[in-house]
């Protein structure tokens, strides 16, 4: 346990997105369930609120006052290749867990970053860039939860052994207690061949148009997303897009290369390509395919799901982020959803926003100068997209600045599925202990 005062306790709150710190009353450095207990119940028995941290990429609140736990030591993952489940402690990343399940030729449905938690990931949802199309959200493949409840206890929480928490858990978030441990499916994945198409950003209008029309007919196996790049003139990003605008069409594909390259080429010929890094790789490489921040980050972002991307919004983004527009956000992603996301799922969970055909991403990183700028910048952004938005969103897409009213996050669950959840949290965390997160409060 760490004090404001104490030596360690900076580096024991530090988070991924360095604009978003936490400083907290007291930080607890857990490394099992023992210890989370003993926090969860410290922290009631002082009606303090409980944080949890993992890696800090989603931070919502700065956990002034609270008991913050971090989790990041509890990271043991096993892999039964027989029964297709991994089991991940609560604080595990994904770096963690793909070598594990690679050696047998697995994969979990993991999102575009290797240092996400998997916990936090699964919880919010977690839209895989690769796998989503073919077997739904990754909280649709979550057999078992291990967690520490707001009255200290540890429970095992499975679809049959209590159905109303288990639901909630998928979805709700960090509102319903502290996941020491995770069970989920993982599923055969023999090869992958992907990487990313770069194309100088004055292309940018001919390349859209045409990736648009081209992408709503791939098959789940195969996938596609593109970035708008506008990144700073450091080391860390690759040389040739150092201080350059740059449209990235990401592909991956689980098919032979051959039929890969034939669903490609239409795309290879939009515009002459700066760089083509498309290949064979392991699936636990495939974080190299999205060029996420390895390292912490001040970052700003805003997301929302839209129903459908014609023509019009085309033309809407480009306004907005394309070459004349003078925008300085570093990253602006469209991802086609669609395919067993929009499916029922495999386990009943509280994840919403499946109707959504596509996901729309902004951020500015690096310049917190800048922050206030970023935020009218992606205001701006989302604000031209109204006419194509929902209101449900995958919790895992909010920012600290998003869904932090009842009323917005009614809309962001839909009211049927945000009453639900309002009445189980009653149940399971009447007094709101874990509210330091998109909070569904329980009165
Ligand atoms: C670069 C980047 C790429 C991403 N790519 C994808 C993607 O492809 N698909 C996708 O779906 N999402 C993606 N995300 C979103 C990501 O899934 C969420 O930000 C997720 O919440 C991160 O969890 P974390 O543990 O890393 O972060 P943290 O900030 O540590 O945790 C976020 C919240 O998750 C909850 N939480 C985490 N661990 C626990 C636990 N053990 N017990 C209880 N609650 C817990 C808490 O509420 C916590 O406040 C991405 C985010 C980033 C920054």
């Amino acid at each position: 346990m760490l004090l404001p005062t104490d030596a360690d306790y900076l580096t024991e709150c530090a988070t991924f997105n360095l604009m978003t710190p936490v400083r907290p009353a007291v930080a607890v450095g857990a490394t099992g369930v023992a210890d989370v207990r003993a926090a969860v119940r410290f922290a009631a028995e002082r009606d303090l609120p409980v944080a949890v941290l993992a890696t800090g990429h989603q931070v919502v609140g700065a956990a002034e006052g609270a008991v913050l736990i971090n989790v990041s030591r509890m990271n043991t993952v096993q892999v039964d290749p027989v029964s297709r489940l991994a089991r991940v402690e609560g604080g595990t990343r994904w770096q963690q867990v793909l070598p594990e399940t690679d050696r047998h030729g697995l994969a979990p449905v993991s999102g575009t970053s290797p240092t996400v938690g998997v916990v936090g990931y699964h919880l919010g949802g977690g839209a895989s860039p690769i796998l989503g199309r073919k077997h739904g959200y990754a909280a649709d493949h979550v057999q078992a939860v291990e967690i520490v409840t707001a009255d200290g206890e540890l429970c095992r929480v499975t679809a049959d052994s209590e159905p109303d928490l288990f639901w909630a858990l998928l979805g709700g978030k960090g509102n319903f207690g502290v996941v020491t441990a995770l069970e989920f499916t993982v599923f055969p994945v023999e090869s992958l061949y992907g990487g990313g198409l770069f194309f100088a950003g004055e292309h940018a209008a001919e390349v859209l148009h045409g990736w648009r029309e081209w992408v709503v007919d791939l098959p789940v196996e195969t996938n596609s997303s593109v970035a708008f790049l506008r990144l700073p003139a450091r080391p860390e990003v690759p040389e040739f897009l150092r201080g350059t605008f740059a449209l990235h069409v990401r592909f991956t594909s689980l098919q032979p290369r051959e039929k890969a390259d034939r669903l490609l080429a239409p795309i290879r010929a939009l515009a002459p390509t700066v760089r083509d890094t498309i290949t064979e790789l392991r699936y636990r490489e495939a974080g190299s395919i999205f060029l996420d921040p390895p390292t912490p980050v001040p970052s700003v972002a805003r997301s929302t799901m839209l129903r459908d991307f014609p023509a019009q919004a085309v033309d809407a983004l480009l306004a907005r982020v394309g070459p004349d527009s003078g925008a300085r956000l570093g990253f602006v992603e469209l991802r086609p959803l669609g395919g067993a996301l929009a499916g029922p799922p495999a386990v009943p969970n509280a994840v919403p926003g499946r109707s959504a055909g596509w996901q729309l991403f902004g951020s500015g990183g690096g310049r917190p100068d800048l922050a206030p700028a970023f935020r009218e910048e992606l205001t701006a952004l989302l604000g031209a997209f109204a006419p194509w938005a929902q209101d449900e969103i995958m919790p895992n897409l909010l920012s600290d600045w998003q869904g932090t009213t009842p009323a917005e996050l009614r809309l962001i669950y839909g009211s049927e599925r945000y009453d639900r959840l309002v009445a189980i949290k009653k149940r399971y965390d009447p007094h709101n202990l874990f509210r330091v997160n998109h909070n569904i409060t329980p009165a």
